[in-house]
C-alpha cells in the first residue's frame, strides 16, 4: 500500500474518532459514537498490516490474541458499577505499552536520535510509567482490593516532590547523557511516582484522578505517534488527552473541587471520623408499609437515585413505583446529582435503561429549590450526594461539594442496608434527623415491598 493510500486510511480513522466523541456527547447517540470509535480504532491497527516491512509478525499476532482473549470476556463480564475499575485497568495498560514501545524504540533509535526525539521519548516513558502505576493503585482502591481512604504519611508531600524531582533529573540526565540505564532509572522513579501520586486521594476523588490519568495516557500516545512518526497516533493520543482534561474538570467542578485539592487535598485537612464506624445513636427504622403510607399521602415525591440503585440494578423497580404513585396523581421527579453514581451520567443511564421519561429527570440546580414543596424526598442507594457536611463540615473529603438539599422535604426516606457510609467514607447526619426515615435492605428488594404495599392501599 502506497504511503498516500495508507496516510487517506489514517485521515479517515481519525474522523472516525471525532464522530464518535460527538456521538457520546449525548446519550441518544452514544452508542452509534462507541461504535464508530471501535470502527476507527480496528481500520486504524488492520491498515498497519499493509503498510511497508512487518517484522516479528507471529509475535504481534499472538498478542493481539492474548489481549483479546483477556479483554473481550472481562468487557462483556464487567457490572455498570466497575465500569471506572475497567477504564482504570485498560487505561494503566495502554500507558504501560507505551511507554514499553518508547522504551524499545530508544535502544534501536541509532542516528535518528535527535535531541527532540529524546526529549518526546523520556516523556512517553515517563508520563506511560506513571499512568500505568497510577491507574494499577487507582483499580485497587476501585475495587476495594485496597483501602479507599487516603493513605498519607508524615512527609509524605516532601517525599512526593523529591520523587518528581528525582523523576526531572534523570530525565534530564538521559537527554544529556543518552544511555539505557538512566532511561531505567527513570522508568522506576516513575512507576513510584505514580503510586505516590495516587496513593493520598480518597475514594470519592479517585474517578477524578482516572481521568486525569486517562488524558496522561492520551498525551504520552501522542508523544509516541512523534517518535514513531505516526499521524494517527498524534491524531487519537491527541484527542484522548484533550478529552480527558475536559471530563477532569468538568468532574472537578462537579464535586466543587479543585484539581490541586483532590491530589493533594489529604495532606491539608483536618484529621476526621473516616474510619466507617457505625455510630451508636438511635436512628427511626420503618417497615415497606410504613414507607408506602407515607407515599400515599405526599402530593409531590422526588426520588434521589444513587450508587446503590446501580448496585442493586433496581432502575426497573423504581420506575413501577414512580409509575404507581403518577397513576396517584403524585407528582413526581428524579433528582439527579452530576457525580451520583461512580461515573459521569451514570444516573442518566441507568435510568434509561428502565425507559424512565427524560423529562422526570431533574437536573441538581432545578430540583433543589423544589424541596421545599416536596413532601417525600426518598433517597435510593445514594448517601454523600445527599449529606450536609458538604455544606457544614469545612476540611470533609465532599466539602464544597454542592449538594441534593433533601433536608428540605418534609420527609426524608433512605433505603439502604446498613448505616455504612457512603464512597467519601464520611458519617451522615441526615441519617439521624428526625425527619428521616430508614428502610434497611437491598434497594430492589424494598422498593419491590413498598410497590407491594402501595398496591394495596
Ligand atoms: P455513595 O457511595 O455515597 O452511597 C451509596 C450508598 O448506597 C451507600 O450508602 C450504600 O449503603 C448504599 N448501597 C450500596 N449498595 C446498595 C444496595 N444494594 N441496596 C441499597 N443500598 C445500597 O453514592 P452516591 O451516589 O451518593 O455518591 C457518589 C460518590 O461517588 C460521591 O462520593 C461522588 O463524589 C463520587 N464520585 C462520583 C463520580 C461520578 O462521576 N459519578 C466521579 C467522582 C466521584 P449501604 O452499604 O448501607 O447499603
Amino acid at each position: 500500500m502506497s504511503d498516500f493510500v495508507y496516510d487517506l486510511i489514517g485521515l479517515a480513522a481519525g474522523v472516525l474518532f471525532i464522530l464518535a466523541l460527538k456521538g457520546l456527547s449525548h446519550p441518544r447517540t452514544a452508542r452509534r459514537g462507541n461504535l464508530l470509535g471501535a470502527l476507527g480504532a480496528g481500520i486504524a491497527t488492520v491498515v498497519v498490516f499493509f503498510h511497508g516491512e512487518i517484522e516479528n509478525l507471529g509475535w504481534i499476532l499472538g498478542a493481539i490474541a492474548v489481549g483479546t482473549i483477556i479483554g473481550v470476556p472481562a468487557a462483556r463480564r464487567v457490572q455498570m458499577t466497575q465500569m471506572p475499575q475497567l477504564v482504570a485497568l485498560f487505561n494503566g495498560v495502554g500507558g504501560g505499552a507505551a511507554a514499553l514501545v518508547a522504551i524499545v524504540e530508544y535502544l534501536n533509535l541509532g542516528d535518528k536520535a535527535t535531541t527532540a526525539v529524546v526529549i518526546f521519548t523520556v516523556f512517553t516513558v515517563v508520563v506511560g510509567c506513571v499512568s500505568f502505576s497510577g491507574s494499577i493503585v487507582t483499580f485497587l482502591k476501585l475495587q476495594e482490593l485496597m483501602t479507599t481512604r487516603p493513605v498519607v504519611f508524615p512527609g509524605g508531600r516532601f517525599v512526593i516532590a523529591a520523587t518528581l524531582a528525582a523523576v526531572l533529573g534523570s530525565s534530564a540526565w538521559v537527554v544529556i547523557e543518552l544511555g539505557t540505564t538512566p532511561l531505567l532509572v527513570v522508568a522506576g522513579l516513575s512507576l513510584a511516582f505514580g503510586i505516590l501520586f495516587v496513593l493520598p486521594v480518597g475514594g470519592a476523588d479517585v474517578p477524578i484522578v482516572i481521568s486525569l490519568l486517562n488524558a496522561f495516557t492520551g498525551l504520552t500516545v501522542a508523544a509516541s505517534g512523534y517518535v514513531l512518526n505516526s499521524t494517527l497516533l498524534i491524531i487519537a493520543g491527541t484527542l484522548v488527552g484533550a478529552s480527558g482534561t475536559i471530563l477532569t474538570r468538568m468532574m472537578a467542578e462537579a464535586m466543587g473541587r479543585s484539581l490541586f485539592g483532590t491530589l493533594f487535598g489529604a495532606f491539608t485537612a483536618k484529621p476526621q471520623d473516616t474510619s466507617g464506624a457505625v455510630e451508636d445513636r438511635p436512628v427511626r427504622s420503618g417497615s415497606a408499609d410504613d414507607v408506602a403510607i407515607l407515599l400515599n399521602y405526599a402530593r409531590r415525591v422526588v426520588i434521589v437515585p444513587g450508587f446503590g440503585l446501580a448496585v442493586a440494578q433496581a432502575q426497573h423497580t423504581v420506575r413501577e413505583l414512580a409509575d404507581l404513585m403518577i397513576s396517584k396523581g403524585i407528582d413526581v421527579a428524579y433528582g439527579i446529582h452530576p457525580v451520583a453514581g461512580r461515573m459521569p451520567g451514570h444516573m442518566n443511564v441507568l435510568l434509561a435503561e428502565a425507559n424512565i421519561p427524560y423529562d422526570q429527570l431533574v437536573e441538581m440546580e432545578e430540583v433543589n429549590p423544589t424541596f421545599g414543596q416536596t413532601d417525600v424526598a426518598i433517597v435510593i442507594g445514594a448517601n454523600d450526594v445527599v449529606n450536609p457536611a458538604a455544606q457544614t463540615s469545612p476540611g470533609c473529603p465532599i466539602y464544597g461539594m454542592p449538594i441534593l438539599e433533601v433536608s428540605n422535604a418534609a420527609n426524608v426516606i433512605f433505603l439502604k442496608r446498613s448505616m455504612r457510609p457512603g464512597f467519601a467514607g464520611i458519617e451522615n447526619e441526615l441519617l439521624y434527623d428526625p425527619k428521616t426515615m430508614l428502610l434497611f435492605g437491598d434497594a430492589k428488594a424494598s422498593l419491590t415491598k413498598v410497590v407491594s404495599a402501595l398496591k394495596a392501599l
